[in-house]
């Protein structure tokens, strides 16, 4: 069964705390209101590095053998998981090496490359950098840290549920991002472990939505890559899928699509209303919130990461909330 236990969250809690932080869980007075329902948001754009994939960074750099650690570890991510992956390997002391294209701008390579990462920048497109890291894997036998797809990452992200439990024992809803469902399988594991009853609903992205497309073909499948202000939902769930198709498919209740537009009102409620920054990727949850009617008596929102690009926030902050005439 490619399942993940109750055991291994709770050992990955341990495991991880000294680590990540324990985010806030705020309730949300105007999204209450409006759902006629209290509505709590669990901030991990307030964890460290920006997002929640510091967790599962956390549980699979720890879950590595002494022999692993000394080789060092490789990822191969532009985003969040790469942050996260380098912050982990500078606290462990263990060597890390990122693999990305050409492409990718100066901004990001400098931001990983200040935690302490290595980075190997070739390729035109990112499966040119996929192909140098699985040479690096191979060759120098460094060990591939998977952004999604892997008991200890999923295990790591489902440590979101516990607090979550904890804080709002009565929850009976979540809302909650997907893209590969490391965090979505994580996190639905451990709620519908405490009562199968807790609806959990996933939200992606209109233009690219890979976990969703494979729930409707029966089998994962691969979508044609768009753009999205929603950068961290991007890419595939990966033909290979070992893990969280089969949990996502079993432990969420449905997968609702988010426009662009209403994941940029998202990002401007939060920032009017909550006084906090998101990036894309966590605004699909607000924009869920603003425009569905939500089941149940109390319901949690996850709002997944902070590492918004500011020009983009200003723009869109600029364009929406023009001064009165
Ligand atoms: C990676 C990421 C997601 C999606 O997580 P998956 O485990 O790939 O489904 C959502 N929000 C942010 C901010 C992320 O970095």
């Amino acid at each position: 069964m490619t399942d993940i236990t109750l055991k291994e969250v709770f050992k990955a809690r341990k495991r991880i705390a000294p680590i990540v932080r324990t985010t806030p869980l705020i309730q949300a007075p105007q999204l209450s209101e409006q759902q006629g329902r209290p509505v709590h948001l669990k901030l991990e754009n307030l964890q460290e590095t920006g997002s929640f994939k510091l967790r599962g960074a956390a549980n699979a750099l720890l879950g590595l053998s002494d022999d692993e650690k000394a080789r060092g570890v490789l990822a191969f991510s532009t985003g969040n998981h790469g942050r996260a992956v380098a912050w982990v390997a500078r606290e462990l002391n263990i060597s890390c090496t990122i693999c990305l294209s050409e492409r990718v701008p100066a901004y990001r390579v400098a931001a990983m490359e200040a935690f302490g990462a290595r980075v190997v920048q070739k390729g035109a497109s990112q499966d040119d950098a996929y192909n140098v890291a699985l040479a690096l894997e191979r060759d120098k036998g460094l060990t591939m840290v998977k952004p999604f797809d892997d008991p200890n990452v999923i295990a790591g992200q489902g440590t979101i549920g516990l607090e979550i439990l904890e804080a709002v024992p009565e929850v009976d809803t979540l809302v909650v991002p997907v893209s590969g469902g490391g965090l979505a399988a994580g996190v639905a594991r451990v709620l519908k472990a405490a009562d199968p009853a807790i609806q959990v609903i996933g939200v992606s992205m209109e233009v690219a939505p890979a976990m969703y497309h494979s729930l409707k073909s029966g089998k994962p499948v691969e979508v044609t890559e768009k753009d999205s202000i929603a950068d961290a939902l991007l890419g595939g769930i990966g033909l290979d899928n070992a893990y969280t198709y089969p949990m996502v498919e079993r432990y969420l209740d449905r997968i609702d699509l988010v426009s662009e537009a209403q994941i940029e009102k998202g990002m401007i409620f939060a920032h009017d209303h909550l006084g906090i920054l998101i990036e894309g990727a966590a605004a699909v949850t607000l924009a869920w919130l603003l425009t569905h009617r939500c089941p149940g008596k109390s319901v949690v929102g996850i709002l997944s990461g902070g590492n918004v690009d500011t020009g983009l926030l200003f723009d869109i902050l600029a364009r929406h909330n023009k001064p009165n005439p």
